[in-house]
This record gives structure tokens, C-alpha cells and sequence, in this order.
């Protein structure tokens, strides 16, 4: 698997495992035949419900531990310096590890200043090996790291190929913070599996329009984790690095662009009340 190195130094593949909206009962099954086609970085959520779940597949896998990057992320409801704490040994407790590869701030909203001093702490400490956030525009993301010692290492957002965030890839790439994409196919919507100009590109390569699409972004430096419970789609979206997509072909997917969220807008008032006001029970 090719990796990136992040901005501290540690090694995290460029392609892993998302388990976004996998029910807890389906999410063991799902992660184990993830890691037995291949995956060894894991990507899931306080929120998600499933880390119970996830550990449990780590565990029967008998995969080495120095072997997996796992990931979750903290939920707006433990922000803040006390409760962000509490909340990584509620996730290390869930899924049963010693320490975590990358912890993410998983909103923007709330304390995020508290949490990420506690973030640092827990890096400093060794619990964690890298720290990030997610869904972090320019914007904020700037005045986080410009005012906090630890830049983070990784910002996951939504990043497909219509909505491609080149000029916050950019400001990335500038700042040091790898980008990592959520929904690399938009979950199907705007018709991604059948759409012409990817259709037209995967017939070209003899491969799906999923493993055009996440070509696409491996070629970009866009880490990438694809979700899926089906056994053969994730052999299929791991097997993205035999092949390389033309300057050409990767002009067309540039033009698909709409340079907009197709899921919600994370300065949108409504939205930012209304995932501020889900409250995890743990
Ligand atoms: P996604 O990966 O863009 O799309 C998943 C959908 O695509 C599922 O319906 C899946 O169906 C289908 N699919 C997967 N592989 C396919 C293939 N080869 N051919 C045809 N269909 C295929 O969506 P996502 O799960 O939202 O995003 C990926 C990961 O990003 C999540 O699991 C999560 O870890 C993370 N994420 C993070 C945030 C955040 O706020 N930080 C938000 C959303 C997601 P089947 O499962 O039936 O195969």
C-alpha cells in the first residue's frame, strides 16, 4: 500500500476503509472481510455508533497492531479540554486499543480549541500518533493552527468529483496538512456510478468508474476511504494502483467541478445548530 508521510512524520496509507452509516451489527462482518481483501486503515467515528464493533474485528483479525492505522474522531457534544479527554478513552475503551494512529476533530464547532489542547496533550503522551480535523474550511482551519502549537497533520472533507477542492487542497499543501477525502463518491448521488465522462474513462482503463474515481484522487495526493459492505467492492477499490490516469483524462474530471457541497454547507446557520445540538449517548 503507498502511504503519505504526514507533517510529524508518521506513515499513514493513502487508501483505507470508511465505516460511515454501516449499522453496529453489520460493522464487524464489513471491517473483517475490509481487512481480510487487504485494508489495514480504518476510518470510523464517536458518532458512528460502530467502534465497539470495529474493535472487535481488529481483534479476531490477528493482524499485528503496528500493522493497522485506525481512526476515529471526537464529536462536537465532548468538546472542549475536560470532555475531550474522557471522550478518547471512551473511543481507545470501544475499540479496545492502547493508543490510536489519528484522532480527528470531527466539526468544526463547539470548543474546538479546548479539545485540540487536549489533542496535543494526548500526542505529547503518545496515545495518539498524529492528530487532525475535519471539515475544516481554509478559514478556520488557518486560525487553528496559527494559534496552537501542533499544526494538524490530516483535514478530512468532503471531496469528490463534484465538489474537487483544488484551491483548499492548495492551502493545504501550503500549511502542511494532508487532505483526506470524505465520500470520494459522493455516495452516489448526481448519478457518479453511470456518469458519461467517468464512464467513458473506466471503459478506456478496463475499470470500474469507483476505481476511476478514487484513481483520481490518489493521483491528486487526496488519501482516500472508501466505504462499502460488500465484499467484492472492496477488493475492487483497493486495486487502484495499476494503472494511471492521462493528463487528458484528468482535465475531463476537473471540468465536472461544481465547486459545491452536495450533502450541506458547513457554515449554513441551520446546520451548524442542528449537528451542534446531537448529543452522543455514550
Ligand atoms: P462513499 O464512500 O462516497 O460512498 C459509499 C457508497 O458507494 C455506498 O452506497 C456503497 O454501497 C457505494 N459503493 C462503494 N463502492 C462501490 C463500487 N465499487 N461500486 C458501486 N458502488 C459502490 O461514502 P461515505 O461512506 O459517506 O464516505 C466514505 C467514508 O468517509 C465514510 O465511510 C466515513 O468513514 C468518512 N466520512 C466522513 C465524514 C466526516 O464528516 N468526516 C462524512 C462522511 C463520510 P455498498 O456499501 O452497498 O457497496
Amino acid at each position: 500500500m503507498e502511504t503519505v508521510t504526514l507533517n510529524n512524520g508518521v506513515e499513514m496509507p493513502v487508501l483505507g476503509f470508511g465505516v460511515y452509516q454501516i449499522p453496529p451489527a453489520e460493522t464487524e462482518r464489513a471491517v473483517a472481510d475490509a481487512l481480510a481483501a487487504g485494508y489495514r486503515s480504518l476510518d470510523t467515528a464517536a458518532a458512528y455508533g460502530n467502534e465497539e464493533a470495529v474493535g472487535r474485528a481488529i481483534r479476531s483479525s490477528g493482524i499485528p497492531r503496528e500493522d493497522l492505522f485506525v481512526t476515529t474522531k471526537l464529536w462536537i457534544s465532548d468538546a472542549g479540554e475536560e470532555k475531550a479527554a474522557r471522550a478518547f478513552e471512551t473511543s481507545l475503551r470501544k475499540l479496545g486499543l492502547d493508543h490510536l494512529d489519528l484522532y480527528l476533530i470531527h466539526q468544526p464547532y463547539g470548543d474546538v480549541y479546548g479539545s485540540w489542547r487536549a489533542m496535543e496533550r494526548l500526542q505529547h503522551e503518545g496515545r495518539v500518533r498524529a492528530i487532525g480535523v475535519s471539515n475544516f474550511h481554509g478559514d478556520r482551519l488557518v486560525d487553528l493552527m496559527d494559534h496552537n502549537e501542533i499544526t494538524p497533520a490530516v483535514n478530512q472533507v468532503e471531496t469528490h468529483p463534484f465538489h474537487q477542492r483544488t484551491a483548499d487542497q492548495e492551502l493545504m499543501r501550503e500549511r502542511g496538512v494532508q487532505i483526506e477525502s470524505w465520500g470520494p463518491f459522493a455516495e452516489g448521488r448526481n448519478g457518479l456510478f453511470t456518469h458519461p465522462v467517468l464512464t467513458r474513462i473506466a471503459a478506456a482503463h478496463d475499470k470500474s468508474v469507483a476505481q476511476v474515481v478514487l484513481r483520481w484522487l490518489v493521483q491528486r495526493g487526496v488519501v482516500v476511504i472508501p466505504k462499502s459492505v460488500r465484499a467484492e467492492r472492496m477488493a475492487e477499490n483497493l486495486d487502484v494502483f495499476g494503472f494511471r490516469l492521462t493528463d487528458d483524462q484528468m482535465e475531463a474530471i476537473a471540468a465536472l467541478d461544481t465547486g459545491r457541497s452536495l450533502f450541506f454547507d458547513h457554515r449554513d446557520p441551520e446546520m451548524v445548530s442542528r449537528l451542534g445540538n446531537f448529543v452522543l449517548n455514550v
